[in-house]
């Protein structure tokens, strides 16, 4: 590859950091823990922020803690990282989708209401690709009928609506912090809420169900080991210790991006919302309608014969093989989302990305689609 999709933007200080932690004699459970949870806590204005081992144990924790299991069903987004919707499932839980708005590509807040029946406990938005756009509408057809919201904002660190963070609209908000999105720990991830008895509640049961007071081999209830090290923790802290840099980064490749990629009508591209402030996770493109799933696939296989690595974010998730096998969805279950699933190419996009190598990506995707 001469570009990849993704890399991380690791620093001195952050190799310091981690490397602080090894020569301490504590690697877990350790007070590197609680420095993370506090500065994340800080950063997003929430009282409580649970460091776990990753994004989708953040998410499947949050299913416990909030007693959501079988027999109730949770709203969400077919068009996200699958992990939206397995949290979930491992719960025991039933993901029913909703599709989403062409615009924002989130979930379609107008659609909620008619898939609301009285087994339905809980919202489960995602701010896809750092978008918050509709996240106030989820929350009010959430409150309207009762239903507990959780914020999958695990693509959407730094982003703002209305001047309010991402990660303060859910009961409980989750952040992930795999190496491509906008803070790394290698693997990780988030819990925040104000509720302490629901952190509480996180906080025993990523650490084998033991209590507050209890003893190492206390065990209070079933738990699981869903921990954080300090040494993902101290790699977390100097992320986000430049954060503020870090978004000024991803959003000045995501300007590059738009200055090149303006004016093609053979493109969609992504631009930030009204009112929003968008924390870039990844910068997708969409073809225009006319283009088949076919030529999608060509445009992508060329642009990586030619060194630049892209992808297809995302595939319809409930048309993954378990999910028709489970609910027996099928090709135009979700119209929208399934049309924009065929449009979509998540070019190279990372923090130290230069403006040639930009340049490079988008004279190579012109080129390739010169001869579709
Ligand atoms: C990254 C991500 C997650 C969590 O991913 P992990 O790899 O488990 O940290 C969850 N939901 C969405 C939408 C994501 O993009």
């Amino acid at each position: 590859m001469r570009i990849y999709l993704s890399r991380p933007d690791i620093t001195e200080k952050e190799i310091e950091a981690v490397c602080e932690v090894l020569r301490s004699p504590s690697l877990s459970l350790g007070p590197k823990v609680r420095e993370f949870e506090e500065a994340f806590a800080k950063y997003i204005s929430r009282k409580r922020a649970v460091a776990v081992n990753s994004g989708t144990s953040g998410l499947f924790l949050c299913m416990l803690a909030l007693g959501l299991g079988p027999g109730d069903e949770v709203i969400t987004t077919p068009f996200t990282f699958i992990a939206s919707a397995t949290s979930i499932m491992m719960a025991g839980a039933t993901p029913v989708f909703v599709d989403i708005d062409p615009e924002s590509l989130n979930i379609d807040a107008a659609k909620i209401e008619s898939k609301i029946t009285d087994r339905t406990k809980a919202i489960l938005p995602v701010e896809v690709f750092g978008n918050p756009a509709g996240i106030d509408k989820v929350c009010e057809i959430a409150k309207k009928h009762n239903l507990v919201v959780i914020e999958d904002s695990c693509e959407a660190l730094g982003s703002t609506l209305s001047g309010k963070k991402v990660g303060t609209f859910g009961t409980m908000s989750v952040f992930a912090f795999y190496p491509n999105k906008q803070i790394t720990t290698g693997e990780g991830g988030m819990v925040l809420t104000d509720d302490d008895d629901l952190a509480d509640m996180c906080v025993s049961l990523r650490n084998q169900g033991r209590d507050k007071t209890g003893g190492w081999l206390d065990h209070e209830r079933l738990g699981y080991n869903f921990r954080l090290s300090d040494i993902n923790c101290a790699l977390g802290i100097a992320q986000l210790s430049r954060i503020e840099q870090i978004l000024a980064k991803r959003r000045q490749v995501a300007k590059w991006y738009q200055q090149i990629l303006a004016d093609d009508d053979r493109l969609i591209v992504p631009a930030e919302p009204d009112d929003c402030d968008m924390g870039w996770f990844v910068f997708v493109l969409r073809l225009a309608d006319r283009f088949t799933l076919e030529q999608r696939d060509v445009i992508l296989q060329k642009m990586k014969e030619q060194g630049i690595q892209v992808s297809n974010y995302f595939p319809p998730a409930h048309l993954q093989p378990f999910m028709v096998e489970r609910f027996g969805y099928s090709k135009g279950s979700f119209p929208v989302t399934e049309s924009v699933c065929k449009s979509t190419i998540a070019l190279p996009f990372y923090n130290n990305l230069t403006k040639d190598e930009v340049a490079i990506v988008c004279k190579t995707l012109k080129e390739i689609l010169d001869k579709i």
